[in-house]
């Protein structure tokens, strides 16, 4: 589906990258809220972002104060002129905000995910298309998923569309919360190049010292803002603490950021660039051959009533190419992966062939 994606810029925010959003979590009390929101407007943040509604994995947990915090939203806009954002997963959800004069609505990974919340969302938006609307990435990295959530949105009338990168659920232990997976991200901007993208570096991280360098790989990616949790006391946060920063510490990440904004290309780098596609033509040579090859290994195993898979050949190929890979100074996961889906391609073809 084509879609024209409009500004989500409010009026007096200017179009420098970082775009940035900043507050709690969550809400918590109205002392919170203003403590929080009068620091990080005292710091230059122009968008205040606080749950109201907290979906939460297991019930029991805090669920957010409710409706009893959209005056404290109000009451902050009010004396710092602010903008407020907040998050909804229902009809009922958006109408309060609404109601509550918040300037703009974000949705959270786990409704991303469930496209009758998205469509519910969507039929209650109708009529506010000067709403601008970010959409997070689903739990899980499906890009049509996310892709389908966005078109749901935009067909309510919304064009001022914005996405929420914050990583992917993930069954490998890792250093981040959610793995963050860029390249999905990255899809997503090949497809739409006028969608702006937001890195949620607080919860691909789940920690603060992951901030930093997560929101400048996101400047280095070229994504357009920053949302981030920040608490006047993170440590006694009612949710996601670990990861929530004070004002005074978000002003100095944001003051660290290098953002490199040169696009112009220069004769080296159309140089450099030709080497590339150069490379990637013989890659593409060297596989075309190795697939044949694998081909009279199938035609072989037939004659010879051989099982396709022959389980330590593959060990044997990965180990040592990782090794080896290692050793050429490059990942050997790296290395790995890209030996694991030569491989599942190859295996793929030798069956073929041998049902024949
Ligand atoms: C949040 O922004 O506080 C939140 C609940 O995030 P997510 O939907 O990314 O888990
Ligand atoms: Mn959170």
């Amino acid at each position: 589906m084509e879609m024209n994606f409009e500004s989500i810029l409010l009026p007096g925010i200017d179009a420098k990258r970082p775009l940035v959003i900043a507050g709690p979590c969550s809400a918590e009390s109205e002392e919170q809220v203003m403590t929080t929101g009068r620091e990080l407007a005292a710091n230059g943040v122009k968008i205040f972002r606080a749950g109201i509604w907290k979906p939460r994995t297991k019930p029991g947990g805090f669920e957010g104060v409710g409706m009893v915090g959209l005056p404290w939203l109000q009451k902050l806009k009010a004396e710092t002129g602010m903008y407020t954002a907040v998050e909804v997963a229902t009809k009922a959800h958006v109408e309060a905000a609404l109601a509550f004069g918040v300037d703009m609505l974000w949705i959270g990974a786990r409704t991303t995910a469930n496209p009758f919340a998205m469509q519910e969302i969507a039929d209650a938006l109708v009529g506010h298309e000067n709403l601008p609307v970010l959409i997070k990435n689903p739990v899980n990295p499906d890009v049509e998923l996310w892709v389908g959530g966005i078109e749901r949105i935009y067909r309510a009338g919304i064009h001022k569309v914005g996405v929420i990168h914050r990583g992917f659920s993930s069954a490998d232990k890792t250093i981040y919360r959610n793995v963050p997976n860029w390249h999905i991200a990255i899809e997503l901007r090949r497809r739409f190049p006028n969608l702006p993208i937001i890195c949620d570096p607080s919860h691909i991280g789940g920690r603060r010292d992951l901030i930093q360098p997560l929101s400048q790989q996101a400047m280095d990616l070229g994504f357009d803002g920053l949302i981030i949790e920040s608490h006047c006391n993170p440590d006694a946060a009612w949710s996601d603490a670990k990861q929530q920063v004070t004002p005074s510490a978000l002003k100095e990440i944001l003051a660290n950021l290098v953002i490199r904004d040169t696009v112009k290309t220069t004769e080296d780098l159309t140089d450099l660039r030709h080497q590339i596609d150069e490379i990637d033509d013989k890659i593409l040579e060297i596989l075309a051959k190795r697939m044949r090859i694998s081909g009279e290994v199938a035609q072989y195993k037939k004659e010879n009533s051989m099982s396709v898979l022959q389980a330590g050949r593959y060990d044997e190929i990965l180990t040592k190419r990782s090794e080896q890979g290692a050793s050429m100074g490059m990942s050997p996961e790296f290395i790995k992966e890209v030996f694991e889906a030569i491989h599942a391609e190859s295996v793929r073809k030798q069956m073929e062939i041998i049902n024949q």
